[in-house]
């Protein structure tokens, strides 16, 4: 039986009341924005966790830990006396009651809501691909993904007396498909020798795969030649061209009528807003679903609705903006001042993006990092600048602690890390 909404009206209700679905860089910036304001802050996300989705790739190649790169919300707002969190999916906006609705059918309301969504792996419409290919969007997946490498790899030893191919296909030549392969390369290269796994005559590939004819396209040039040679060196056959037309539980197919058999699929072919609450909210989108905003982050004809970070077609002037994390800290940022202008009466300014340049990792002293005024730093200085970068991002200092330990340990005694398959129902099927 259908239970009638039980709307929730935040904190005093003379005090406007902001609500801000999504707990990523977006959505925590515009809460930080608004912090002890004269608002009543709510934020809403269906984990009662921050992820840093930037080092996702590090769990799934057991590097660090799920907990290293994740954060309750509610501990990061516990000192703000005008925001409280709500864990739950938020399923519909209903924009005349000014209300979102949960999966639990409870409601808040709302005087301005911030989009925070986020974006979803996007699968182009290949068939098989939502399906048997792993996605790397959520903690759940790196775990999904860890568990599976090592099953793999463990099943890899039992059979090493017959002379088969253990394949793991990435397909993607963006900076999440780059480090991914290289950490898998690297971590095959550490169970062999730290762990003492023999694969006898299986032959273990790391294959990259991407319709583009260069990895990192977003990148200089100079920076793209390194991506694949460092990657080429660390034995990651990096394959240009290819069009994925199929993924089958244990095979992927090509346009050119090649059908590989793999062990796994990892999917970085790109990202998109379609298929999210974003989605839902019947207003413009452009390319990959991103909903329209105005120069100053409004919705256009939805006054009271703002939508921020990848969820959005986020404009700096005439350029539009990647679906980064800095975009989406920015826009976040710009989000909340915006609500305050709008609150007390004065007008919105419009957002301006600050490049301050973008970082991929390789490997193991390996990264570019393409710098505002076509600056491209390599090797072992763009790695020390991407991992402090990253920790200087990384939420809470415990966090940022733990990450620290584990990289240092991690340098020093470079076979470490967490190897451990944490899930009694996953087999190898
Ligand atoms: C694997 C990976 C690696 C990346 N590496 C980099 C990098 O190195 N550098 C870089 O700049 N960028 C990187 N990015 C991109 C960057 O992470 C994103 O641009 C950034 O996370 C966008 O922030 P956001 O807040 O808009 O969305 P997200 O961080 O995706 O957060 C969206 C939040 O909304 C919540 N949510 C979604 N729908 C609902 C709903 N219906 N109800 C409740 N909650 C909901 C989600 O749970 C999530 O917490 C990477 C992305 C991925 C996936």
């Amino acid at each position: 039986m259908a239970t009638a909404p039980r709307a929730e009206t935040s904190h005093d209700a003379r005090t406007p009341r902001v609500v801000i679905i999504g707990g990523g860089f977006a959505g925590l910036a515009a809460t930080r924005g608004l912090a002890n304001q004269d608002v009543s802050v709510t934020i809403v996300d269906q984990h009662n966790y921050h992820t840093f989705l930037p080092l996702l790739y590090q769990v799934a190649t057991a590097g660090l830990e799920p907990a290293d790169i994740a954060y309750p919300v509610r501990t990061i707002f516990g000192h703000a006396r005008n925001v409280t969190f709500r864990h739950g999916p938020v399923v519909a906006v209903d924009h005349e009651r000014r209300a979102i609705r949960l999966e639990d059918n409870s409601e808040i309301e709302f005087d301005h809501l911030v989009l925070a969504t986020g974006a979803t792996a996007a699968y182009f419409a290949i068939p098989g691909a939502s399906q048997y290919a792993m996605p790397l969007y959520s903690l759940a997946d790196a775990r999904h993904l860890r568990n599976r490498l090592l099953l793999e790899l463990e099943a890899a030893d039992v059979r090493k007396g017959e002379g088969s191919q253990l394949n793991f296909v990435v397909v993607g030549g963006g900076p999440t498909g780059v480090e991914t392969s290289g950490a898998l390369a690297e971590l095959i290269r550490i169970v062999v020798l730290r762990d003492g796994l023999d694969f006898g005559a299986v032959k273990v590939r790391v294959i990259l795969v991407d319709l583009a004819a260069e990895l990192l396209t977003a990148f200089p040039q100079s920076a793209r030649r390194y991506a694949k040679e460092t990657l080429t060196g660390m034995g990651v056959e990096v394959q240009f061209g290819r069009s994925v037309v199929e993924v089958e539980q244990h095979a992927i197919r090509f346009a050119d009528g090649e059908r590989l058999e793999t062990a796994a699929v990892i999917w970085a072919a790109g990202v998109t807003v379609k298929g999210t609450l974003a989605d839902e909210l019947g207003t413009a989108t452009a390319a990959n679903g991103r909903v329209v905003v105005a120069s100053d982050l409004r919705v256009p004809g939805r006054p009271h609705v703002w939508a921020v970070g990848d969820a959005a077609a986020v404009r700096s002037g005439s350029a539009m903006c990647a679906q980064l994390a800095p975009v989406a800290i920015q826009s976040g940022h710009h989000c909340a001042r915006q609500i305050l202008h709008v609150l007390s009466g004065e007008p919105t300014t419009p957002f301006r993006y600050r490049d301050k340049g973008t970082m991929a990792t390789i490997g193991r002293n390996a990264a570019v990092a393409s710098l505002p005024g076509r600056i491209v730093i390599k090797g072992r200085l763009g790695w020390m600048a991407w991992l402090t970068l990253h920790l200087f991002y990384l939420i809470g200092f415990r966090n940022r602690l733990r990450v620290v330990i584990n990289w240092t340990w991690r340098y020093f005694d470079w076979p470490s890390g967490p190897r451990l398959i944490v899930a009694d129902a996953e087999t190898v099927d």
